[in-house]
């Protein structure tokens, strides 16, 4: 029998191998039928999903023995093999997505923004306040994380990265100007197209106060593309349940069941940041005279969306409606800020979540998580936190942004624990996300004098 076709071509060569490939596919039947008949709904196949990766992978420990190195068998091995072209076949129809929305998404976003006489204020106080709440949730998360130390002594890399040397501060900057925007997108430079696309975008608004018509087949096509890519977008996210059973069993299966502690702490940082977070924001509102005890009773309805859903751009209509009937706002400022929060300046998203994943990576591998790491992480948070897509797992398009930025971007790979209970940080996400675009809303249109506080303190 030639090995070498089996052992290192078909990566097949122990009946288990066989076996768990089946059970896998067998599963996979299971969550299309679910899916058919329309028996269970995305969010319920999701936890479904979990459930079984988290089953198939402990029934792979409990065939081989539990052993201590579960990567030393070869059939575990050659399973995880195989459930890796799910799994990381996944992700990387994820990272296809990246760079297109991203660069599409930027120039829709600033294209689109209303004109106005208040629009300036409202623009630089609302993009303003969104990214200073996101900064503060990363400074919270970083802190959390830091204390509990999330990710170090961990069993799931050994460190096998090069000291760097050290750059200053002015390379590390002149370095995210994009000098050849085509390299750029190409290499999945994601500053440097943030940056691009941003030009891209304020020259057609220069260029459409001149004379619009030029431009509009541009703005068309761009809206075509967005329509497109949040399509793929979708088709890929639908494709969730399948990685998770791939990605959860593949984690277990050749990890152990250490790999839980790290996800559990990683659930409880993020959750107790969630909550430090709402009480931020809950301060603002009281610092801009404005009752946080209303709040949660006027905006409940979007917020308990938001937790459900996972959804921000789903919730959008509610926000939009609880703001306006239930808070006294104006329409134009509670549209324009809580669209431009389904979009970016996500506090759960793009501050605390983004900021766990990379400061848990850098410890996993042992990258110094010192002043320098801090710095840049929350730079590239604020440069690139608009851009995310506010849909369930949204956020998954775009986490690999700031490991790459911090050049961890080869690590990708391990947030694979993490994204296997990612259903349950969505909904802690999404809700504190919403929670922030509205609290934006109001604390801008309070301060613009948009809010009519005898609505907002009504009894209704
Ligand atoms: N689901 C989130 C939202 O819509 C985005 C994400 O973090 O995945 O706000």
């Amino acid at each position: 029998m030639n090995t070498i076709f089996f052992e290192q071509f078909l990566v097949f060569t122990g009946w288990q191998t066989g076996v768990f490939i089946g059970l896998l596919i067998v599963l996979f039947v299971i969550l299309g039928i679910l899916k058919k008949k329309e028996i269970l709904s995305l969010s319920g196949r999701l936890l479904l999903a979990t459930f079984l990766g988290f089953g198939l992978g402990l029934i792979i420990l409990f065939v081989a023995g539990m052993p201590e190195t579960p990567l030393g068998i070869v059939w575990i091995h050659e399973v995880r093999t195989w459930y890796g072209l799910i799994a990381d076949g996944f992700m990387a129809l994820l990272r296809m997505l990246v760079v297109p929305l991203v660069l599409v998404s930027i120039i829709r976003v600033i294209v689109n923004m209303d004109g106005g006489k208040r629009i300036g204020k409202l623009v630089s106080r609302g993009v303003g306040l969104l990214i200073a709440t996101t900064l503060i949730g990363a400074i919270i998360a970083i802190t959390l994380s830091q204390i509990f130390g999330l990710g170090t002594g961990s069993a799931l890399v050994h460190s096998e990265e090069e000291v760097r040397a050290v750059t200053s501060i002015i390379t590390t900057v002149l370095g995210l100007l994009p000098d050849n925007p085509f390299a750029a997108l190409s290499n999945g430079a994601i500053i440097p197209t943030i940056i691009f696309a941003s030009f891209v975008g304020l020259a057609i608004r220069v260029q459409t106060a001149k004379d619009r018509k030029i431009v509009q087949p541009f703005i068309d096509f761009n809206e075509a593309l967005y329509a497109i890519i949040m399509n793929m977008a979708e088709k890929v996210i639908g494709w969730l349940p399948y990685a998770i059973i791939a990605l959860l069993a593949n984690t277990i299966a050749s990890r152990g069941l250490q790999v839980f502690t790290e996800v559990a702490t990683f659930a409880g940082i993020f959750i107790l940041s969630v909550l430090i977070m709402f009480v931020v924001q809950m301060t603002i509102l009281a610092l801009a005279g404005l009752s946080p005890a209303k709040y949660i009773k006027n905006m409940g309805k979007a917020l308990i969306l938001a937790f459900t859903s996972r959804s921000s751009l789903g919730t959008l209509p509610v926000s939009v409606e609880s703001l306006t009937k239930n808070a006294g706002l104006n329409q134009g400022t509670a549209t324009f800020i809580t669209s431009l929060g389904a979009n970016g300046g996500m506090n759960g998203s793009a501050g605390i979540y983004s900021a766990m994943i990379s400061v848990m990576i850098a410890n996993m591998v042992g990258h110094p998580v010192d002043f320098t790491f801090i710095v840049m992480l929350l730079l590239v948070i604020s440069l690139s936190s608009f851009g995310i897509a506010g849909v369930p797992g949204g956020i998954m398009l775009t986490i690999s942004i700031p490991l790459t930025a911090l050049g961890l971007g080869e690590h990708f790979a391990l947030t694979a624990a993490v994204f296997a209970i990612d259903p349950i940080l969505d909904m802690f996400r999404t809700f504190i996300n919403v929670s922030g675009a509205l609290t934006a809303s109001l604390t801008v249109g309070k301060s613009l004098d948009d809010v009519d506080v005898v609505v907002y303190q009504a009894e209704n």
